[in-house]
């Protein structure tokens, strides 16, 4: 049998485990105590989930005696129920029932907001369209809209790789709304383009640790030291207490000590890694200039996703051509794969429905190559040339 080349260009759905994260494991892995035993195997446990908790700080820019709570969970989309449902049940005794969000995020964000609804929340959207907040929406919002309760942007679209300005949204709802909560899913930022706790501005931040190198089915949660004091937030998992009453269920020490090792590696060299991704990007921008399609380029977008669109060829059938080849690229996010539907995030970035349907999502890491993107372009004239298109 023939090996067939491999080249990964779906980093935004996931990533390969780093020799970082590998270490860190095969560490974790010898300490099978479990970090509430108060003997010393469970403290072993306990040291090392210290140590992760540490370096995920780190890597968010928290200094040391800066305060903030990280909770471990076991992805990206818990640590966003934890923070939406976690607040707006804690905030009962409020008369604010409003969550402003984007018009396109990740799911994780929209079906709890679904959800709140259906309790009587009320979840307003500020438009995304080009790949840019709508700044101007927001301060409509601000000047005339009802009290907030709580705002959850996204950092980084995971479909188009448009970079938010939630900084600024984040200063604005915080000027107007002061109590108001603010939450960031900066999944497919964090460790990928520099924003620290403090720069960032928001209350809680949502990362997760197989979109840079460590395994699935670890995440976190950070919160503000301002949002514990003032009790905004409940815990959403309750029983044995773990993750000091904040996540309870016995924790994930292998994938956890795994997201600690992948974060301190990555924070350590992340200058260099953006610089690549730079290159990477602009590259593939000019070897993919001459093909007939489109790139898809957001007002502000970040290095590692490039979202292109193809003359009347399914999105499908481009993937398909492609894997075939071993080249792994997606159609939308990973998620949104499963419904079939055709991507409301693309619909909200300006895309026609056709357009959306034949759109290809291709996202870089460290590990990719120049070479790949060759392999890439030489690809995808063949599948220019040979496909199917539709009317
Ligand atoms: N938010 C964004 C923007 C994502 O891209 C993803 C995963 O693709 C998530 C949240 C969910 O993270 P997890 O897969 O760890 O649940």
């Amino acid at each position: 049998m023939t090996q067939q080349p491999c080249i990964y260009l779906d980093n935004s759905a996931t990533t390969p485990l780093s020799s970082a994260a590998k270490a860190a494991m095969l560490e974790a892995m010898e300490q099978y105590g479990n970090p509430s035993s108060l003997h010393t195997m469970g403290q072993e446990a306990e040291t090392l989930l210290r140590r992760a908790r540490e370096q995920v700080l780190a890597a968010l820019g928290v200094r040391p005696r800066q305060g903030g709570t990280l909770i471990f969970t076991s992805c990206g989309t818990e640590a966003t129920s934890l923070a939406l449902f976690g607040c707006a049940y804690a905030k009962e005794r409020r008369t604010a029932r409003h969550i402003l969000i984007t018009d396109s995020e990740h799911p994780s964000v929209t079906k709890a907001a679904e959800r709140l609804e259906a309790d009587g929340f009320s979840v307003i959207k500020i438009s995304t369209k080009g790949g840019g907040l709508d700044l101007a929406q927001l301060d409509d919002f601000l000047a005339n809209g009802p009290d907030l309760l709580m705002a959850s942007l996204m950092l980084v679209n995971n479909e188009t790789g448009a970079r938010y300005e939630v900084e600024e949204a984040f200063r604005r709802i915080k000027a107007r709304y002061p109590e108001a909560v603010t939450h960031c899913d900066a999944v497919q930022g964090f460790l990928k383009i520099p924003f620290t706790v403090s720069s960032l501005g928001a209350d809680l931040i949502t990362v997760s640790g197989h979109k840079l190198h460590a395994p699935k089915g670890v995440g976190a949660l950070y919160v503000s030291p301002e949002l514990i004091k003032k009790k905004k937030i409940i815990p959403f998992l309750v029983g044995g207490g773990q993750e000091n009453g904040w996540r309870s269920g016995t924790e994930n020490v292998i994938g956890i000590a795994a997201f600690g090792g992948a974060a301190a590696d990555i924070h350590g060299r992340r200058k260099a890694i953006e610089e690549h991704l730079k290159e990477l990007y602009a590259y593939a921008e000019e070897q993919l200039a001459p093909l007939e399609l489109r790139i898809n380029r957001p007002i502000r977008h970040v290095s590692h996703i490039l979202h292109l669109t193809l003359p009347h060829i399914k999105s499908e059938t481009a993937l398909h051509f492609l894997s075939s080849k071993g080249i792994y690229v997606s159609s939308g996010s990973a998620c949104s794969a499963h419904s079939r539907k055709t991507s409301s995030v693309l619909l909200a970035y300006g895309l026609t429905e056709q357009e959306a349907d034949c759109s290809l999502r291709i996202s870089f890491s460290e590990y990719t190559k120049k070479e790949d993107i060759d392999a890439l372009a030489e690809a995808l004239a063949e599948a220019l040339h040979r496909l199917v298109r539709i009317k």
